[in-house]
């Protein structure tokens, strides 16, 4: 029996995180960005993307990358924000430090968080990937509730779009791109994605 039955049967059942036909999780707000597009036809997803963002970087809290992400930035409130508020940017998601996940676009639209890219031998990863935001900074360690989050968020998104690869945004932007950052423990998310016993 599963943990998470085991905590179903004590009567503290957990909301089950699901992406419907859409690309809309379940457990996440909804904030809508306009900074999307339609996936080219056809397009499947095939790989998640996972990056580490904070604003201005280092800080954490705040509504800043919410604001980033819908054109709302203003570049008077931080020296480091004029430099990026004209930026027209977005991901699918966005992990908070406490595990709480937002969402700005559905997996069906392509977002646009990996910039110039390439995995696998195919450029543009936007067209065939689903972006996650980790609210963090490159040596700074994630939260547990991060991981967590991340976690049952690709395997929801698993389920639907069965076996597409995870990689950071340094893996697919080598030289131009460094997050999600040392700091981020890949091999805690294999753990955690690792099939458990029935
Ligand atoms: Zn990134």
């Amino acid at each position: 029996m599963s943990r998470s039955r085991t905590a179903a049967g004590a009567g503290r059942r957990r909301r089950r995180l699901v992406i419907d036909a859409a690309g809309r999780a379940s457990l996440a707000r909804q904030v809508r960005s306009p900074n999307r597009d339609a996936r080219p036809a056809g397009e499947a997803v095939t790989l998640i993307v996972v990056h580490g963002i904070s604003l201005p970087p280092g800080a954490f809290g705040g509504d800043a990358i919410e604001r980033l992400f819908t054109n709302r930035l203003d570049p008077a409130a931080h020296p480091y924000f004029a430099s990026i508020a004209a930026l027209r940017v977005s991901a699918h998601f966005l992990i908070r430090r406490d595990g709480r996940l937002v969402q700005f676009v559905p997996c069906g639209e392509r977002a646009w968080h990996a910039g110039e890219s390439a995995w696998k031998g195919r450029v543009r990863c936007n067209d065939f990937s689903v972006g996650i935001e980790l609210e963090g900074a490159d040596d700074v360690p994630y939260a547990p509730a991060q991981y967590a989050m991340l976690a049952r968020l690709v395997r929801a998104l698993w389920k639907r779009f069965p076996g597409a690869d995870v990689a950071g945004h340094s893996d697919i932007a080598p030289g131009r791109k460094t997050d999600p950052g040392p700091a981020f423990d890949w091999v805690r998310l294999q753990r955690l994605l690792a099939p458990r016993p029935r």
